[in-house]
């Protein structure tokens, strides 16, 4: 940016002269504001004060009001005002802004400058007169600047500068310092916002934000009046991104339905996970786990155990995840951040410089996680996906509130009718599993609840962790020692993670059964056989422990490939359990007792199947006693005690399988 003291009204030229002038810098911390006043006053032959809420009482912080006292009377004297404080807000601004009132001319300057210089700026400082310095700066500056609302001419106003580099800097600093104690500048916004960010519709859309994105190059150049600000704005702060991002926006809203309430395409979310890779917490991490279903706790266990700072690992998201099916999410990067928590492993112990080095190493394995996501997605043979222009993206959450988004120079986006695909299926066995063959939803993304095979086909995508048991039916003498019992049509086993004292599975053997949406009459004895296995464990059980009650039945939508029989006692007593899915899919009528699918079956061909995403709307509620509980560690102590007894209806057709002394 080039000087603008070439435009300045010398003493003795037209218009008003010698109006003293208050110019508010705005800036977040460690954008330089002190730097920038301490320089012009040093230097300019005009008097200056400076005006700064952390000193203004005696050197110590004080309050707005004494700012502006001081602020008026040195104005009185003829002085010119710099007001040193972020003033990102308006309203913060606009208390400063009555000082007109004085015939003084309003200024603004801006120093825009990146996000990331000001947090390394004001993390290293160790003299900052309002003792924002260390780690708690980084934190303070991403919030400061979530809120920034840059300023208007219509606040009131004469000039304002924009300075988004060093360079725009060092020529306000000139302007000022070379301007007399009878100059004046001309009046306008000169500088823009950084053009190169790039609006995403989507993203405006999810928002309701009408921001035009600038085309103009940044020119905060000398008297080369920009267009008024209130045209140009791009409200989201723009961050330095990588080579190969495109572009980086910040924005607010529930990271697990940018499809469903804002249109977003975000094949990939990045979640700040814990170093265990549990579902827990209470932010983000939890929401995502949550939303995503079992499939992803158990995705995540088969390719980490835990993450240690600065690392992140690559998880495919199950098709039949409902973060899948509703919101397009293909694959859930884990990442891990530097800790300052001393209970946990790896803290940094107030080492910033080696949390700067962790920070970076985590981004940096994020977006290479990301590539390969991408890359996967290329090696695709050509037809087996549809380009439909947009690009994939990651979305990092990163607090409920402020997730980022992420677009990669791309444009290959896998999506049919609605349904993301991922890792088509190389892995599945069967015609139906094909490249180019479509999970059975409907066009809102939902999985055909009721069967209706439209199309002809029930078959469905399935991600390759999926496959485990699909794999043991096939090959069972390969999991002998695993398995509790072998026959032609089925094998029996222990469920991998149980959710309760006793839950085994018992497994069809029948390629091409994938889940119940594919049983038909024509399966009816393999579904009697396999009542009557599960049965026979059951009643196996209670000999050794008659306090047990079984429940029999198949999930509606389950996650696992290749039909399988629950069979899983009502204690629910187990580390397993941990969250809403978990506990909603063994206590609602997603869980389709075995009897009443034998005779759903036997009466109309099909069983009726309830919608995944149902389940995560239900609330928690006791099975006993139906009380309702606000979460799961709250519902397990419930259930712990609960000796309420077991609803009517499950009492019913031989539904719950008791111990003979127990009936
Ligand atoms: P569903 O949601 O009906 O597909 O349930 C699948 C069940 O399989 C869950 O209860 C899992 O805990 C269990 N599971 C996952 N992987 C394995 C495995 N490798 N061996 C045995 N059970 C497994």
């Amino acid at each position: 940016m080039d000087t603008d003291v070439d435009d300045t009204c010398k003493a003795g030229g037209e218009g008003e002269k010698g109006k003293p002038i208050v110019v508010l810098l705005m800036g977040a911390p460690g954008s330089g504001k002190s730097t920038f006043c301490d320089q012009v006053i040093r230097s300019s032959a005009r008097p200056w004060v400076r005006i700064c809420q952390d000193t203004i009482n005696n050197g110590k912080s004080g309050t707005k009001v004494q700012c502006l006292k001081n602020a008026a009377r040195a104005l009185k004297e003829g002085k010119s005002v710099f007001i040193d404080r972020c003033n990102l807000e308006s309203e913060q601004r606009a208390d400063f802004m009555r000082l007109g009132a004085l015939q003084v001319e309003m200024h603004a300057v801006v120093l825009d400058l990146p996000a990331k210089l000001c947090v390394s700026r004001s993390v290293k400082r160790t003299d900052h007169e309002g003792n924002l310095q260390g780690g708690k700066a980084a934190a303070v500056v991403n919030s400061m600047l979530r809120k920034k609302e840059l300023p208007k001419l219509s606040e009131g106003f004469s000039r304002i500068v924009f300075c988004q580099n060093e360079s725009d800097v060092q020529a306000t600093l000139d302007t000022y310092i070379g301007l007399g104690a009878l100059d004046t500048l001309p009046h306008g916004c000169f500088g823009q916002k950084n053009p190169d960010a790039k609006v995403q519709l989507g993203i405006m859309k999810f928002l309701k934000k009408v921001d035009v994105p600038s085309n103009a190059r940044s020119n905060a150049s000398r008297g080369q009046d920009s267009a008024p600000p209130e045209a140009t704005e791009v409200k989201n702060p723009i961050c330095e991104g990588r080579e190969n991002i495109s572009s980086l926006s910040d924005i607010a809203g529930d990271i697990t339905r940018l499809h469903s309430r804002g249109g977003l395409h975000c094949n990939v979310i990045a979640n700040a996970a814990n170093w265990r890779l549990k579902p827990g917490g209470g932010g983000v991490n939890a929401a995502i786990f949550s939303a995503a279903g079992p499939a992803l706790e158990v995705a995540t266990k088969e390719q980490a155990k835990s993450l240690s700072p600065g690392n992140a690992v690559v998880v495919p998201l199950s098709s039949a995840s409902p973060l899948h099916i509703s919101e397009g999410v293909t694959h859930v990067i884990h990442v891990l951040g530097p800790n300052m928590n001393p209970n946990r492993p790896n803290c940094l112990d107030g080492d910033y410089v080696k949390g700067c080095k962790i920070l970076r190493m985590a981004y940096t394995s994020l977006f290479e996680g990301f590539l390969s996501t991408v890359r996967s997605q290329e090696k695709l043979p050509k037809g087996s996906i549809e380009k439909i222009g947009s690009k994939p993206s990651v979305l990092l959450g990163h607090s409920k509130d402020a997730p980022k988004i992420f677009s990669l120079k791309s444009d290959q986006k896998i999506k049919r009718d609605g349904v993301y695909e991922h890792e088509r299926s190389k892995k599945c066995k069967g015609s139906q599993n094909e490249v180019g063959s479509d999970i059975n939803v409907s066009r809102a993304g939902k999985v055909n609840a009721n069967n209706d095979n439209t199309g002809g086909s029930n078959s469905k995508v399935w991600g390759s962790w999926a496959q485990a048991l699909y794999n043991i039916a096939m090959h069972p003498q390969k999991h002998k020692d695993d398995l509790l019992e072998i026959a032609d049509d089925f094998v029996v086993l222990n469920d991998l993670y149980p959710k309760a004292k006793k839950h085994i599975l018992v497994l069809a053997r029948c390629d091409g059964l994938d889940h119940l949406a594919d049983v038909s009459k024509e399966h009816l004895q393999l579904l009697k056989m396999m009542h009557a296995m599960g049965l026979k464990w059951a009643e196996k059980f209670l000999l050794e422990d008659a306090s047990l009650v079984f429940r029999l039945g198949y999930h509606s939508v389950p996650s696992m490939r290749q039909l399988h029989l629950h069979v899983i006692s009502q204690d629910f007593d187990s580390k397993h359990l941990k969250n809403k899915k978990h506990w909603n899919t063994f206590t609602t009528a997603f869980f389709r007792d075995s009897v009443d699918v034998i005779e759903e079956i036997s009466n109309h061909g099909k069983a009726t199947l309830m919608d995944e995403e149902s389940v995560l709307l239900m609330e928690l509620r006791c099975h006993r006693c139906r009380s309702a509980h606000p979460n799961i560690p709250r519902l397990k102590s419930h259930i712990t005690n609960c000796r309420a007894p077991f609803p009517a209806s499950l009492l019913q057709n031989g539904r719950l399988v008791l111990a003979p002394s127990n009936t």
